[in-house]
């Protein structure tokens, strides 16, 4: 049975602002990123403030359409006597239409597990948000050797309780934990490499679909390296922190691969 052909993948521009940029300086980002950056109809630009910044991102960024945002993380249960969780059933109404699950500071500093990060994904999912995947390996990891072994399992259990609909609708985010806030880029031949291992998994895992996810790289991204990145095989577009943090250095991002 014949397949049928690819389709190309728009690139995704992300940015993680952690835990910087609260509702006092979101407004003056937002301001001096959109005036120096045009649209785009290629790409998608989505943005991850803080959970208490994104009724002011909404406000600031009213007029900018274009312009897409999510949540960091949300809790494994919709409601219920859980300090400081965030629902995702609650997250459609400020606006936000992403979420991001399984990145390495919440397995590292809260302890999220594989299995953590699957109940997430049902959760996002079901608010219907849009959900990226970050999955990526230790510098221990890898130097043992444990690279592919790192990503399949952190992609075949987090996708476990998904259906077969909602496996293809995942974005990922390849992210090398020696690489995060480190200034130590993956080199564009290393982030082809582990993108390759990725979608091998997708290829490998029923309902996900390979050949149409997009897999962000993310890890000391800059406007110095963001073209090189952004040419190697695989890489669909990036996710990023610190240089994200400043508007002008991510409209630069932003305007790669125009
Ligand atoms: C991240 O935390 O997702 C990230 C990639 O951070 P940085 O760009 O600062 O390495």
């Amino acid at each position: 049975m014949s397949h049928p052909p690819s389709q190309p993948r728009t690139p995704v521009f992300a940015a993680n602002w952690k835990m910087s940029h609260g509702p006092a300086e979101t407004g003056a980002f937002v301001e001096r990123f959109t005036a120096h950056h045009r649209r785009r109809s290629d790409a998608t630009v989505v943005i991850f403030p803080p959970a208490i910044s994104l009724a002011a991102f909404a406000a600031a960024a009213s007029g900018r359409l274009d312009l897409e945002f999510g949540v960091q993380d949300v809790h494994t249960e919709l409601e219920g006597a859980h300090t400081s969780g965030i629902s995702a059933a609650m997250v459609p109404a400020t606006g936000a239409t992403w979420a991001l699950a399984g990145h390495s500071e919440r397995r590292r500093e809260f302890g999220d597990t594989d299995a953590d990060v699957g109940r997430k994904l049902v959760r996002i999912l079901e608010a219907g948000l849009r959900p990226v995947l970050c999955v990526g390996e230790t510098l221990e990891e890898r130097e043992s050797g444990r690279l592919s072994t790192v990503l399949e399992t952190q992609i075949r259990e987090a996708v476990r309780p998904l259906d077969r609909e909602d496996r293809a609708r995942l974005v990922y985010a390849y992210e090398p934990v020696w690489a995060i806030g480190t200034g130590r880029t993956a080199s564009p031949a290393d982030a082809a490499e582990a993108h390759a291992i990725v979608r091998e998994q997708l290829a490998r895992t029923e309902g996900c679909d390979a050949e149409r996810a997009a897999i962000l790289y993310g890890g000391s991204v800059k406007p110095a390296n963001i073209e090189a990145l952004l040419a190697a095989p695989g890489v669909d577009g990036v996710l990023v922190g610190g240089a994200s943090l400043d508007p002008d250095s991510w409209a630069a991002i932003c305007a790669a691969g125009r």
